[in-house]
């Protein structure tokens, strides 16, 4: 008997209701990796996303770097730019100016953050004397400063910091309580664990919307220690679909975007609509997935 060859739920679900993305990108160091983000994010453009992210980080030329970047985005692109921003490391007078310039440059969604202890992830956070104490607070300090939409963080496997899984959703309680209108997801490979934890949020009464995060594994070594820097967990047969690859770059990024399409069509069949890629700064892969998803690029934009 030939094996069944209808059309997964996810294919015609993909065709019948609208998915929406967005990118997340880091700032540039170097002449180089500038020209190596805005190819990624002029490749992306086109596909017009819900928004573009740039992380930030503490000390005073990353914040250069993110906040330039942002800039850039609204002067060259068509794109709505959402700035990161942590509590790290500066008073509040110091991060409401910061709030302010984003403003003043046409941005208006600040992805908010406590941000790791200075002295690195496993050591006790400790905020700085004068600064934002918490990531709630610092949500309600950028909706008292404008009209802000601020997104925050979530865990599906916990932070790493986290006693219980209770405090976990306390925490994002309070910042949805600050003002925060979504949260994105600290990115997972079983996609068992985002389901199962989205069910414990609507248990606790929190009806923001959860986007998963999604990393496709541009470099599987450069992952795994991602991932367990930030708690997240890498399935056994994650790490045997990439063995004996590490000489292999394009086997590999055969198997990246195999793997990748299939978690996301997979939460498309559990009714997940948005989704949020972490891009590192490369186009390709994110491209390719959100071309599985049914997204097509604008055609303005794709040919010029
Ligand atoms: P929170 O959500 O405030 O807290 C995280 C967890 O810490 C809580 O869930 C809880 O387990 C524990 N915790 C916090 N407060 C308490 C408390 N009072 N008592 C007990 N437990 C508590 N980092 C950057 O430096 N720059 C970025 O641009 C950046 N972007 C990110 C984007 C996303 C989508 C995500 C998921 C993370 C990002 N991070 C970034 C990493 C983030 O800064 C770290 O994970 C940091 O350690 C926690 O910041 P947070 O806002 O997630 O913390």
């Amino acid at each position: 008997m030939l094996p069944d060859h209808r059309p997964s739920r996810s294919h015609s679900l993909v065709k019948a209701t609208p998915i929406k993305v967005s990118f997340e990108f880091f700032p540039p160091k170097t002449a180089e990796m500038e020209v190596g983000l805005w190819d990624a994010v002029t490749r992306l453009e086109p596909l017009e996303p819900d928004f573009v992210s740039v992380t930030y980080g503490a000390g005073g030329s990353t914040r250069e770097r993110t906040h330039a970047t942002v800039a850039r985005i609204v002067s060259d692109t068509t794109m709505k730019p959402a700035a990161h921003l942590t509590c790290v490391g500066a008073t509040k007078a110091e991060i409401d100016e910061v709030v302010a310039g984003y403003w003043s440059a046409g941005v208006r969604h600040i992805v908010a953050l406590r941000g790791d202890p200075q002295g690195g992830v496993g050591t006790a956070y400790t905020p700085h004397p004068g600064g934002y104490a918490t990531s709630a607070d610092l949500v309600a300090g950028i909706r008292r400063a404008g009209d802000f939409e601020v997104s925050v963080s979530a865990y599906p496997e916990a932070h790493p910091e986290s006693p219980n899984i209770d405090v976990d959703l306390d925490v994002l309680a309070a910042k949805v309580d600050a003002g925060a209108t979504r949260a994105i997801t600290q990115f997972f490979f079983d996609n068992a664990l985002y389901l199962r934890y989205i069910e414990r949020v609507r248990a606790r009464g929190i009806t923001i919307p959860i986007i998963p995060g999604i990393v496709p594994v541009q470099n599987f070594k450069q992952t795994a220690n991602f991932a367990a820097r930030t708690g997240a967990s890498v399935p056994q047969w994650l790490a045997d679909r990439f063995e004996g690859l590490d000489d292999d770059p394009a086997t590999r990024r055969l198997i990246a975007a195999a793997v990748a399409a299939e978690q996301v069509l997979d939460l498309v069949d559990y009714g997940v609509r948005d989704f949020h890629f972490y891009t590192m700064n490369k186009a390709d892969l994110v491209y390719a997935i959100c071309h599985l998803l049914g997204l097509r690029p604008r055609l303005d934009q794709a040919a010029a």
